[in-house]
């Protein structure tokens, strides 16, 4: 029983997408996807280089690297969503809390992988 949700699990997480664009609190977010192994890095930026996701605030622009671990790749879109969230709330001392981003983003993914459609 365990193992067969388990199965369903890794199951969505390989078919899972980033939505194109998505609204918060009445604002449109683009979600932009870089892909390292077609760019060769050239047209990625430093700080793209250097981070597989970003949450660009004043853009209202995600960017996430395709990661070759579908899980990675899911978690961190759910992290810079997380960002996103607490941008839109105004809550700039929670929005700096790593630990607390991480926190929030992986409740959203449980609740992604466990809902029945
Ligand atoms: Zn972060």
């Amino acid at each position: 029983m365990a193992k067969r949700s388990e199965t369903e699990k890794s199951e969505k997480i390989k078919r899972w997408e980033p939505p194109e664009t998505f609204s918060l609190g009445g604002r449109t977010w683009r979600v932009i996807i870089k892909d390292l192994e077609d760019s060769h890095g050239m047209t990625l930026s430093e700080e793209e280089r250097n981070t597989v996701g970003l949450c660009r605030n004043y853009e209202q622009e995600i960017v996430i690297v395709r990661n070759s671990n579908p899980n990675i790749f899911m978690m961190t879109f759910y992290h810079e969503l997380a960002h996103a969230i607490m941008y839109t709330l105004g809550r700039s001392k929670l929005n700096r809390d790593e630990g607390f981003i991480d926190a929030l983003a992986s409740m959203i993914v449980q609740f992604e992988l466990s809902k029945k459609e």
